[in-house]
């Protein structure tokens, strides 16, 4: 029947998700490139996934992140690593490069977070919303070292379960030139950490800087 058919599409779709969602956390930045760029309706999938995942929590951390720019001068200039459907961009005056792997909307431009096309120093402001994913996170959080001004601020909101331990991670951030200026760990779903570039990283972070992946369970 119809309704039985659509169940099995739903199903199907879950699993390709939940495959996709692990392989992101699971690969390097380059090696999540390379899926993407060879199969593009992955990424498709992928989102619609995410978006059914974050219908469900209380709050978007998007909407949080939004608030805290909206708090600050318009003229500030941000950058949203893994900005998927640009919801940052979308909802503030401010200008807002925007990087994914896939263009989801007209605004993004394609490259892989690691490597972003800005100028050194050239940032107010740096997102990883929900999207520090790869296994070389000490390479993705460089490049935003790289391009944020010094004093800028970086916004970082992941899921609670991700962080093995939060003192140990905000160690390893501090290694890699961020200091924690605030932490908001009011909801139960994500923490809302907030940096200060303090300098040029200081060589190799600690272990801490390792989150664990965030598995969704069937439903
Ligand atoms: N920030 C958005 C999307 C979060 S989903 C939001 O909060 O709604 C994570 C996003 O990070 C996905 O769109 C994924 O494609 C992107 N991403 C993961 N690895 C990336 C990489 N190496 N370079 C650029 N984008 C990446």
């Amino acid at each position: 029947s119809e309704a039985l058919r659509a169940r099995m599409e739903e199903r199907l779709l879950g699993a390709r998700f939940r495959y996709l969602n692990e392989r992101l956390y699971t690969s390097s930045s380059r090696e999540a490139a390379q899926l993407f760029r060879r199969d593009p309706e992955a990424f498709e999938i992928y989102h619609r996934g995410f978006a059914r995942q974050l219908a469900r929590w209380p709050q978007n951390p998007a909407d949080c992140i939004v608030r805290y720019l909206r708090r600050r001068p318009a003229s500030l200039v941000v950058a949203d690593f893994g900005c998927g459907d640009c919801r940052v961009a979308r909802s503030v005056p401010n200008r807002v490069h925007c990087f994914d792997l896939l263009p989801l909307c007209p605004r993004v431009t394609v490259c892989d977070m690691a490597q972003v096309p800005l100028e050194a120093e050239s940032v107010d402001v740096g997102i990883f919303c929900l999207a520090l994913m790869g296994t070389n996170l000490q390479e993705i959080l460089e490049e935003a070292n790289r391009v944020l001004k010094p004093g800028g601020t970086l916004l970082v909101a992941e899921v609670a379960s991700r962080f093995r331990s939060l003192p140990s991670f905000l160690r390893a951030m501090a290694q890699l030139g961020f200091s924690c200026l605030h932490k908001d760990l009011s909801s139960s779903f994500f923490y809302l950490l907030e940096f200060t570039k303090s300098g040029a990283p200081r060589g190799r972070p600690g272990p801490g800087l390792q989150l664990r992946p965030c598995l969704y369970k069937r439903r």
